[in-house]
């Protein structure tokens, strides 16, 4: 009896030697694939290996590919460090993934999940945990459970204020996702992007950031909060600057001392570097390097968001946003689309407010010649 018990034990673990050994066999083919495809910048191969389950994730992985797609970007590799199976149709990836970007080398660690729909592995984004609150699911990765509840402690806040300060609310729940440091964070979003960001939103994709504080998570929020309602209105069709500028106003300014948010201070920051609309409307905020050209973006957007409310009020700035919204939906990134949006932002500004964003530009840059 013993003998045949020894037997069945020994068949039994050559069969989950089999199982495993075909699993791995399996994975690494799929992330050969996956390889293969980013290379090739095959998009639609590429998004058939990210699971349909999560819509923002599906949102996510295209804007990411695209960038690939439009930009210098080669040599990516992925290799997989370390392969934890979870069940037959669920597997645990530690990955590092490189690729070369205008001649430079990066790359990053991460955790991948993968899982088998309709019998085939499909990406499932990176290992998260999740907690929820009224309007949120914050998503976070291994060891970040305290950056969660710090999160889940200020994102109610962070959704009231911006509510209140915009007069609108944010529809549909909000996701939130964590990541382990500013690296995989900007890998995330895109390979092309020359600085590494505290925040980030696209729409309708998630909120994305990193290590902070409470505090700091309530700012950044409101910052991203303000994207989504906005872009979400405007069916996606505002210019980028337009789009940073109300962040800034409605986001920044509050949260910065009053001091901050006056001519005087903002002329003596910048000088002659300052920007109007027509430098904004030209300049790519993704692209630049020096962190004063990069507040000087935010701050001359936010700036001019302020002057518009102030000579014409809140409502007329919010009824340009609304007509936005009534242009057919722009799918891309704000970066993408901006172009387009330029020339829509500038066909409903006359409608709105009777004047050129051209005559609107020169009022700004008489403004700031004033005299105090
Ligand atoms: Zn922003």
């Amino acid at each position: 009896m013993k003998k045949y018990l020894f037997m069945a034990l020994l068949i039994l673990l050559l069969c989950i030697g089999c199982v495993d050994k075909r699993i791995h066999e399996e994975v690494e083919a799929f992330i050969g694939k996956q390889e293969q495809y980013v290379n090739e910048k095959n998009i639609i191969k590429y998004m058939d290996t990210i699971s349909k389950e999560k819509p923002e994730y599906l949102a996510e992985k295209k804007s990411w590919i695209r960038d690939i797609q439009m930009n210098d970007i080669n040599d990516y590799n992925l290799k997989i460090e370390d392969i934890e199976i979870f069940s037959k149709d669920e597997v645990r990836l530690k990955l590092k993934q490189s690729y070369f970007y205008e001649g430079k080398k990066y790359s990053v660690k991460i955790p991948l999940l993968l899982k088998k729909e309709n019998g085939h592995w499909k990406d499932n984004d990176l290992i998260f945990d999740e907690i929820s609150t009224t309007h949120f699911r914050i998503k976070y990765g291994e060891g970040l459970r305290k950056y969660a509840q710090a999160v889940a402690n200020v994102c109610e806040i962070a959704y009231q204020n911006i509510w209140h300060r915009y007069g609108e609310k944010i529809k549909d729940t909000t996701i939130i996702k964590i990541y382990e440091d500013e690296e995989i964070l900007r890998q995330s979003v895109k390979l092309s992007f020359k600085w590494q960001f505290a925040g980030w939103y696209e729409y309708p994709e998630s909120i994305k950031t990193t290590k902070f504080e409470e505090e700091t998570y309530r700012k950044i929020l409101e910052h991203e909060l303000v994207h989504k309602l906005t872009i979400s209105k405007s069916n996606n069709n505002m210019p980028y600057w337009f789009t940073e500028g109300l962040a800034v106003y409605f986001a920044n300014f509050p949260n910065e001392p009053k001091e901050h948010r006056k001519k005087s201070y903002y002329l003596n920051r910048y000088k002659d570097k300052r920007m109007d609309i027509l430098k904004l409307e030209k300049a790519n905020l993704e692209k630049m390097k020096d962190p004063k050209e990069i507040s000087n973006y935010y701050d001359s957007a936010g700036m001019i968001v302020k002057f518009m409310i102030q000579k014409y009020g809140l409502q007329k700035v919010k009824d340009i946003v609304e007509a936005l919204g009534e242009f057919p939906y722009q799918e891309g990134t704000g970066i993408e689309v901006d172009k387009e949006s330029i020339k829509r932002f500038h066909k409903v500004f006359k409608k709105e407010f009777g004047i050129s964003v051209n005559d609107l530009n020169e009022e700004w840059i008489s403004y700031l010649n004033e005299t105090e």
